[in-house]
């Protein structure tokens, strides 16, 4: 299969005088040069634009567009990150004219039903995670794990126990885990997951002592198992004097079923371009509602939204909260979505939800594991990790497996993470997909095993079907070209 070359199209379709659109001229009476803006700020040349018509930028971004992949274009398997079917209706009630239409610097009494839907969403999902109280500032989830620790660290501070200066976190965690607990100012040990894939009290014992603000555990975690014996965890941080803060990343895996707070988590962050189908990287921003238990709440981010005699209020006079950690109040627009998805399914709903993408990924591990590693071997929840061809003597490797699925139109999974897994490849199919979907990623899954065997060569050049091969991924994340 030899590449086709694409046209060039892209590359300098300027040509000099040529226009898209030509505003009518202005009946303005120009203000004098240096007059408003002193002269040495004017832009002395013409500001060098790309000149095309009309046409040619419409295809020039339809083009683009066309090159990128999303969950609307395909199947995207990706590990922990959830990438799940966002609802078209979503986009339209968070674009309804009332909530749109609103400025966030609009006087407290013309904006009371937004405050009173920020209200109710923190509600829901306090009722949802089993938590007291919710913040919906944070950004997303990792700049909810920024919010949670501060909260850890301002409640130690006020008990005047500055000596509580370790946070806990398995090897399995996500990287923003330690990231998070480096920036507040902690120190990281790392708790080794036990052979079975999960957190034994065990292993966790040598760790507990008097220097231990807290443990960070994703629950279910990222090898996709539940912390079995989590209830005897939260209890053996609790009795030291900890606190157990909850990734809620994967909380997919058992919405309606199971939640934190009753787990004795203390703090929770939610993604909702994860579990609640808003989307997810460039598609929009996220968000990263944090809950925590009630001894904790005085120190959630201000202001507040409080109920007053008069209506909804922004509350700012609290003097123990950690201070504001957002513009503004949240994503608020994101939150809507999130709300609506929440209310659209119901409780029964979202139980559903749960067990659909539990079920399809079970069905994945299953069928992929007569030709693909699995290290744990044991019903996952949500997703899963493979580890690699079972064919110890292929030459082929996760990236190249990756770089395959390309070609065959399925965005790849997430790959060499959890670090703990060698080869690591993590599947999630969520709850959205078909039955017929989930047997055809089977079938490519297999059919790769079957080039890795017979035409290794066809791997090990993929993708082939891309406007760009492989790429230098660093160099892409280091230097990435951002405009014209
Ligand atoms: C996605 C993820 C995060 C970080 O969340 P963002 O919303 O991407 O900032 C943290 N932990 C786990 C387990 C995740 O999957």
């Amino acid at each position: 299969m030899k590449r086709k070359e694409r046209p060039t199209l892209l590359k300098e379709a300027s040509t000099p005088g040529r226009r898209g659109y030509l505003p009518p001229v202005s009946d303005v009476p120009p203000v004098p040069a240096g007059e408003l803006i002193p002269q040495s700020f004017l832009r002395q040349t013409a500001l060098a634009l790309p000149e095309l018509s009309e046409m040619e930028v419409t295809r020039h971004f339809n083009s683009l567009a066309q090159r990128s992949f999303g969950v609307d274009q395909g199947f995207y398997p990706l590990g922990s990150c959830t990438m799940k079917y966002n609802p078209k209706v979503l986009e339209e009630l968070s674009q309804l004219p009332g909530f749109q239409g609103l400025h966030p610097l609009q006087e407290e009494t013309t904006v009371q039903g937004a405050l009173a839907l920020l209200h109710y969403a923190e509600e829901v999902f306090s009722t949802i995670t089993g938590m007291d109280e919710f913040t919906l500032q944070p950004a997303a989830g990792a700049h909810g794990e920024l919010t949670g620790l501060l909260i850890i660290k301002a409640a130690l501070l006020e008990q005047g126990e500055t000596d509580r200066d370790t946070i806990l976190i398995p090897d399995s965690a996500h990287g923003t885990n330690p990231a998070s607990a480096a920036l507040v100012g902690f120190k990281v040990q790392t708790v080794p997951t036990s052979p079975a894939g999960i957190i034994e009290p065990e292993t966790l014992k040598p760790y507990l002592n008097s220097n231990v603000a807290g443990l960070m555990l994703t629950n279910p975690n990222t090898l996709g198992l539940f912390e079995e014996k989590i209830l005897t965890i939260t209890k053996m941080i609790h009795d030291i004097g900890g606190q157990v803060y909850c990734d809620g990343a994967n909380l997919n895996a058992i919405l309606g079923w199971a939640r934190p707070g009753d787990m004795g988590f203390d703090l929770i962050h939610l993604n909702l371009h994860k579990t609640f189908a808003t989307p997810h990287g460039g598609g929009g921003p996220g968000a990263g509602p944090v809950g925590v238990k009630k001894h904790l709440a005085k120190y959630l981010p201000i202001p507040r939204v409080v109920s007053t005699p008069e209506g909804w209020h922004w509350q700012y006079d609290l003097p123990h909260s950690i201070g504001k950690i957002k513009g503004y109040w949240g994503h608020f627009g994101v939150i809507i979505k999130a709300l609506a998805y929440i209310l659209q399914l119901g409780y029964a709903g979202l139980k559903q939800v749960s067990s659909d993408a539990v079920l399809a990924a079970n069905y994945l591990q299953t069928l992929l594991k007569e030709v693909y590693h699995l290290p744990y071997d044991t019903p996952c929840m949500h997703e899963f990790v493979l580890s690699g061809l079972r064919d110890e003597q292929s030459k082929i490797n996760t990236l190249d497996l990756a770089k395959g699925l390309i070609d065959f139109g399925v965005h790849p999974p997430t790959i060499y993470f959890p670090l703990i897994v060698p080869e690591a490849m993590m599947i999630e199919p969520t709850e959205a997909v078909t039955l017929e979907l989930l047997n055809s990623f089977v079938t490519i899954m297999k059919e790769l095993a079957r080039l890795a065997k017979e035409e290794p060569e066809a791997l090990k050049t993929a993708p082939r079907t891309t406007p760009v091969r492989r790429l230098n991924e660093a160099q892409a994340a280091r230097h990435p070209i951002l405009k014209w």
